[in-house]
């Protein structure tokens, strides 16, 4: 007692200076935490003839709005460009207008999704084409006009699908049949993903999640630091709900190709809108969804539907080949993880199991 009475004022300033440390302690962490005073917003609309959702973080409050418009006026644009639903797009006037063995000429974007999905094309021989429109618009799944189609014109549409008849040349396509029709539907999400980022850098914001269709952009982050959480649709769950979670740095896409997105049944089968360019009916090969990870949007969501038509063996050896991470999911609700991707995806559904290999 007579030691506290002694040093009391010692005492005092010492409990002073813990106090005042602690203090600076928790606001450090605090702001840390919210990377100082981050705000977020979400923002929910259709484009693009699909869903899309954008969380934006930015400390600015006023950016918020300005980029939730900066990205619907990106996507209007885009869909004006490559969108076959878009009667006066560049490419519905390219499929519409083109002279068989003449250069049509096409804007670079164009073209360079063009020699992408080309190329995936070569390297699946054939699962994945750029010219599947007249199969996909005579099954009728993208309009409502659904139908099991007549097998003769089946049989003509699979010839003028297949893309041994375009070339690239320098600015511009040569088709070399009379009835074909290219289609960036399985790019086109994922492309638009790339084209929001190089809007993104050019902001303030601090971080993005910009959801569109089966796409989703992670960008930067919000304001701590943090991987990204990003959550995959539960192919037999409602819309919203979530079998696993993948965990990216602020520069990925994930894109998902499923059997459920878009589909109708008939006799207690389902027909869905992956076509597998060979038979002409969709992919049936056990998967029921597939979603690849990596920098590219536009490769992400290219090697989401290719590796969904080439199935599950193929598929996981493509997607090793080319380096991404990818997520497979059987209709017996099994699971299975690229190798570099297996530290950062988690399961948070009972209903599917990871199987190891
Ligand atoms: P996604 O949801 O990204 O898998 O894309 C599906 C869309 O890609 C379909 O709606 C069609 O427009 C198109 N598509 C369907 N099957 C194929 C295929 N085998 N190769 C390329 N595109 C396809
Ligand atoms: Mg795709």
């Amino acid at each position: 007692m007579r030691f506290i009475a002694r040093h009391r004022k010692v005492l005092k300033r010492t409990i002073a200076v813990v106090c005042i440390l602690l203090f600076c302690y928790f606001a450090f962490l605090t702001i840390r935490g919210n990377g100082g005073n981050v705000k977020s917003q979400v923002y929910s609309g259709i484009a693009m003839g699909t869903a899309v959702k954008k969380t934006i973080y930015a400390k600015d409050t006023t950016l918020l709005n300005q980029v939730d418009t900066l990205i619907d006026d990106t996507l209007k644009e885009f869909e004006n460009q490559t969108s076959v639903r878009v009667k006066d797009s560049e490419l519905s006037k390219i499929n519409r207008t083109y002279v068989v063995g003449g250069i049509t000429k096409a804007s670079d974007n164009i073209l360079d999704y063009l020699a992408l999905e080309l190329q995936i094309w070569r390297e699946t021989e054939g699962a994945f084409s750029p010219c599947i429109y007249p199969i996909t618009a005579l099954w009728g799944i993208e309009d409502g006009a659904e139908k099991i189609p007549d097998d003769t014109e089946l049989q003509k549409r699979i010839l003028a699908s297949d893309a041994n008849n375009i070339e690239l040349v320098e600015d511009g396509i040569v088709f070399n049949d009379a009835d074909m029709s290219i289609d960036l539907g399985a790019v086109g999400k994922g492309a638009a993903c790339d084209l929001v980022r190089e809007q993104l850098v050019q902001t303030d914001i601090q971080g993005a999640v910009i959801s569109i269709g089966g796409s989703i952009l992670a960008y930067g982050d919000k304001g701590d630091g943090k991987d990204w959480h990003i959550g995959i649709q539960d192919p037999r769950g409602k819309t919203g709900d979530v079998f696993g979670i993948v965990d990216t740095d602020g520069n990925m896409v994930v894109s998902t190709s499923g059997d459920y997105e878009k589909y109708f049944e008939l006799d207690e089968k389902r027909y869905h809108h992956i076509i597998n360019p060979i038979t002409g009916y969709p992919a049936d090969n056990g998967l029921i969804s597939v979603s690849v990870v990596c920098e590219s949007g536009i490769l992400s969501d290219a090697l989401s539907t290719a590796c969904f038509v080439l199935g599950l063996e193929e598929g996981m050896k493509y997607a090793e080949e080319k380096g991404v991470g990818a997520v497979f999911v059987t209709s017996d609700k099994e699971v299975y993880v690229t190798k570099n991707l297996k530290k950062k995806f988690r399961l948070q559904s009972d209903d599917y199991t990871i199987v190891k290999r």
